[in-house]
């Protein structure tokens, strides 16, 4: 049995330990919900002030130069790019992660219709976040394609000759289920498809190797691993050799004034930017970037301690203590893991289930200042409780008093007050 001295002992002895200075956690929290909204880190409210009223209130215009604005998208992008396998020009901060799905989904497809015209299928999991399925759908009706939901079982045996485009999420929303990446690549490859990653609980989470696994296109968070804050730019990354090859040729949707070759020309053809610019569209947001360079940094502040691998070696610590101590501690109280138990399947965090009450207890479990959310179920999957780990910030007693109260809130039956089960409207 693992007790709490236990656990003390193990953030006494974690490497990692100092990095928690980083972050302006609220006295008496344990957050486990970095996978929606990462924690403001300590640097950013100055970072912002600085910006506002030094580079815009007194810089004024000359702070696109002065202050070097104009490169902030790809040298976020280029930082991003060191957690996710990327080289340096293949990644771009910007937008949101639904739009950048729609940009480099929309010219997977056109690489696609100028080299397979026949090959007119999306393939993606009905598990999928809905934005992705949307965005994908909204596509398939523009193109003519057809967007094909499966179970992630399913997927060796639905890579026919019609199937221009697997789009997948890394790590799944609501289980923290992860694919391998290299394999299930090499296996769109190998049936003539392109493969596009949404990393938005994979950036800043565990490591990826875009490159090694020769990914095509991927697109990911900055509010959540990256802590850019919330509405933070996400990122898009395509592999070089796409640009390499095409060029000129290679446009994508929103081919805006920023992804120009040269936007203070002013000319009226468009010519793509070199590289991943080309995936920016308008003016992008400054405030908002700066914001997201602070979050960043919080995690490439692991690198001299080991990194991503590092970072992964204390997240698989804690998401297995966390399911050791609820089996130990909680059982008889009707929650099943949800999550593979596998650490090659399993992302950054923990998904419990249980037939009646989900939403409550995590309600119960936020009224004691232990933030975790819910994610609704349907006629397949069941409700679910959502425990994000952050190694960045969380620590091993934080695990063992998150299982405590939850224990608490399950043995008092707490959770079936009146007031934890009034539906809020972000859950
Ligand atoms: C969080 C998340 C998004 C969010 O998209 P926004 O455009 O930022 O709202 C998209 N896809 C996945 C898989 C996510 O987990």
């Amino acid at each position: 049995m693992t007790t709490l001295q236990d656990c003390q002992r193990l953030d006494a002895q974690d490497p990692l330990r100092p990095l928690r200075n980083l972050f302006d956690l609220p006295h008496g929290v344990i957050y486990l919900d970095g996978n929606s909204l990462g924690v403001c880190p300590k640097a950013t409210p100055a970072r912002v002030a600085q910006v506002v009223q030094q580079e815009w209130g007194q810089g004024l215009i000359r702070s696109w130069n002065t202050a070097g604005w104009f490169q902030w998208p790809q040298q976020v992008g280029n930082k991003i790019g060191r957690l996710i396998g990327a080289r340096a020009g293949e990644a771009v901060a910007t937008d949101s992660t639904s739009v950048n799905l729609f940009k480099v989904l929309s010219l997977a497809m056109t690489l696609q219709a100028q080299a397979n015209p026949a090959r007119k299928v999306i393939v993606s999991e009905r598990s999928n976040f809905p934005t992705d399925l949307y965005i994908a759908e909204a596509l398939c009706r523009e193109r003519g394609w057809t967007l094909r939901l499966i179970d992630a079982a399913e997927l060796p045996t639905t890579l026919g000759p019609e199937v221009g485009v697997v789009m997948l999420t890394h790590v799944n929303y609501r289980t923290g289920a992860m694919h391998d990446m290299a394999a299930v690549t090499a296996d769109a490859h190998g049936a003539g498809a392109l493969m596009v990653w949404d990393l938005a609980h994979s950036a800043g989470a565990v490591p990826v190797d875009l490159n090694g696994a020769d990914a095509d296109f991927a697109v990911g968070c900055g509010y959540k691993y990256l802590n850019g804050g919330p509405g933070a730019p996400a990122f898009a990354w395509m592999n070089a050799r796409h640009a390499t090859r095409l060029g000129k040729d290679l446009w994508q949707p929103l081919a805006g004034w920023w992804g120009h070759a040269a936007p203070f020309a002013f000319t009226p053809e468009y010519q793509p930017a070199p590289g991943i610019t080309r995936f920016m569209c308008g003016t992008q947001p400054m405030i908002s970037l700066a914001a997201l360079d602070c979050g960043v940094d919080t995690v490439l502040a692991a690198e001299p301690l080991g990194g991503m691998a590092a970072l992964r070696t204390k997240s698989l610590a804690l998401t297995d203590l966390f399911i050791q101590l609820v089996e130990e501690r909680c059982a008889g109280h009707g929650l099943s893991l949800v999550t593979p138990r596998a650490h090659g399947q399993r992302g950054s965090q923990v998904c419990l289930s249980r037939a009646e009450g989900a939403y409550a207890i995590v309600q119960a479990l936020i009224a004691r200042n232990v933030i975790g959310d819910y994610r609704a179920g349907d006629t397949q999957q069941p409700d679910i409780l959502r425990f994000g780990f952050t190694p960045l910030y969380l620590g091993f007693e934080d695990v063992w008093n998150s299982v405590e109260h939850l224990r608490q809130v399950l043995e008092s039956g707490e959770w079936q007050r009146p007031e934890f089960n009034q539906q809020h409207a972000v859950t």
